[in-house]
């Protein structure tokens, strides 16, 4: 499933080729994505221009000159900017065709994806207004962190890849961040300190500015079956390194299991 880091390399990826373009035409094969696609829609966006292309959560948004497309690759979407011409291949539902000759392609086998058009506030859409903050806004610091832990009995690898209280930790980087910050993934929520809940923001952040400057280097082949950014995974210290030896002290990776996820962490860094 295409994550945070994917999304914002997808993002700076085609942000070159969309930015300032005009949209020709936009081509809908297959509408029944997540939600359906308007059937107005194509005639709505054709002769608009591209403002810029920004990201909120997993959400792409492109911002036109009177309302923004908010696209989201869902669980095995992804975008290609290619010569309308291309041959099309299984599941390329849509194109958004510009004026330069090239097309914006959405592949998405399973259909989660979406794409919806708003003329308002895009922060303000139903999709949008409600998301957490981002792991990088200054809203999410220790002090917010070690806030939302209190009372809390849930384990703080559960808590960190809450999308209500962060959104965009996935499951391996909620896994590096909590090795970097020294912290078992199962201890409950409430046990963190203010100095560790400050550890672990910045370990999110670190992780996740990685695994997007990884990302963007490698833009065609960055995705993996599990969403791991291919260069990014000699990178990892616990993910999927069960018994083998840590990075820092030499002891066998341990793994478990946590809400149907796989929780990997070092039994003697990781307090
Ligand atoms: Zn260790």
């Amino acid at each position: 499933m295409p994550e945070l880091p994917e999304v914002e390399t997808t993002r700076r990826g085609v942000e070159p080729y969309v930015v300032g373009r005009r949209i020709v035409a936009l081509e809908v094969r297959e509408p029944r994505l997540r939600w359906r696609i308007p059937d107005d829609l194509p005639e709505q966006l054709a002769g608009q221009e591209v403002r810029s292309a920004g990201r909120r959560a997993k959400y792409l948004l492109l911002e036109l000159t009177d309302g923004t497309l908010l696209l989201h690759l869902g669980m095995s979407g992804s975008l290609r900017v290619l010569p309308v011409a291309s041959p099309r291949v299984a599941h390329d539902h849509l194109d958004l065709v510009l004026d330069s000759g090239l097309a914006l392609r959405l592949n998405d086998p399973r259909r989660f994806g979406s794409l919806h058009y708003t003329t308002g506030d895009p922060q303000a859409h139903p999709l949008l207004k409600k998301l957490a903050p981002e792991p990088f806004d200054a809203r999410f610091d220790a002090e917010y962190l070690w806030r939302i832990t209190r009372r809390r009995r849930i384990a703080i690898k559960q808590l960190i890849m809450n999308s209500h209280l962060v959104v965009g930790v996935g499951n391996i980087y909620a896994n590096e961040a909590l090795y970097r910050a020294r912290i078992r993934p199962r201890r409950q929520a409430r046990s963190l300190t203010l100095q560790e809940a400050r550890r672990l923001v910045r370990a999110i952040r670190t992780v996740l500015e990685l695994a997007i400057r990884v990302g963007g280097t490698t833009l065609r082949d960055y995705v993996g079956a599990d969403g791991a950014p291919g260069y990014f995974r000699q990178r990892l210290y616990v993910y999927e390194r069960t018994g083998k030896p840590c990075r820092n002290c030499r002891t066998p990776i341990r793994a478990a299991t946590q809400g149907q996820r796989s929780t990997y962490y070092c039994p003697r860094c990781q307090r």
